[in-house]
């Protein structure tokens, strides 16, 4: 497989490899075809690996715990490998021992638990990822009703969806001046969810609308109790 390094960002990667299709591993290997990306699928059960086939751009049934077999399909030429096995900690720990030992560039990992993670760390993997953690903390911000949608962009500094406060209704952003008021930038606006746009000053909010956000946390959920 031709290797395309992107020079502006070093980590991105167009040829992965992802290990282990259960679901987190199939939505984000279709994720990676549809952003462009080349992407061999591999997992150790051949229901799976039939059933992704028609998706991805490579399959291949395989079991990632053997070096040998990595070594054949040639995985140090990816530009970055998933690991994407959940409840076999020790397949996961020894797939992503192998894939550093084989000089893989970005060995990302899915921990399932901070033990796990803590582990995945101390071996020296670029990135580990906790997919289950993260998305119970981003769901419980829409659970509370306090945003419609809600990522965590760095510690303390968050972007969030919300239905826009009633008072707003028929102003311009230059008239509600709310970074200055309230230290949060409007990114876009919809009528509801649809006809998103991006933000000017110009844009003129209306009752219904929904705000995509971004500010320092403290300061979106002061926002938030506006009405
Ligand atoms: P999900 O993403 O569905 O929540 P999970 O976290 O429960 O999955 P598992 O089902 O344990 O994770 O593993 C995901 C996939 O990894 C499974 O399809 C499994 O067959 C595959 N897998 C597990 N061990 C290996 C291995 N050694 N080599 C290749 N694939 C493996």
């Amino acid at each position: 497989m031709a290797k395309k390094l992107n020079l502006r960002n070093p980590n991105k990667a167009s040829n992965i490899a992802v290990i282990g299709l259960g679901r987190f591993g199939t939505s984000l290997a279709l994720e990676l075809v549809k952003s462009g990306c080349e992407v061999l699928g591999i997992d150790s059960d051949d229901r799976l690996v039939q059933a992704s086939a028609a998706g991805l751009t490579h399959v291949v049934k395989a079991d990632s715990t053997n070096e040998e077999t990595l070594r054949e399909l040639g995985i140090d030429e990816f530009d970055a490998a998933v690991v994407a096995i959940g409840s076999d900690l020790e397949a996961s720990i020894l797939t992503a021992s192998l894939l550093l030992q084989l000089g893989v560039k970005q060995v990302w990992v899915k921990a399932t638990s901070s033990a796990h993670g803590r582990i995945l760390e101390q071996l020296g993997v670029h990135h580990v990822v906790f997919p289950e953690a993260d998305m119970g903390r981003r769901v419980a911000h829409m659970v509370a009703g306090e945003s419609l949608d809600y990522i965590e962009i760095a510690p303390e500094f968050v972007m969030v969806k919300i239905s826009a406060p009633t008072s707003f209704d028929g102003q311009t952003l230059a008239k509600l001046e709310l970074r200055k008021r309230y230290g949060v930038t409007v990114v876009a606006t919809g009528h509801g969810d649809q006809d998103f746009k991006n933000a000017t000053p110009e844009t003129i909010i209306h009752k219904g609308d929904h705000l995509l956000l971004a500010g320092p946390t403290d300061m979106i959920r002061a926002f938030g109790q506006l009405s």
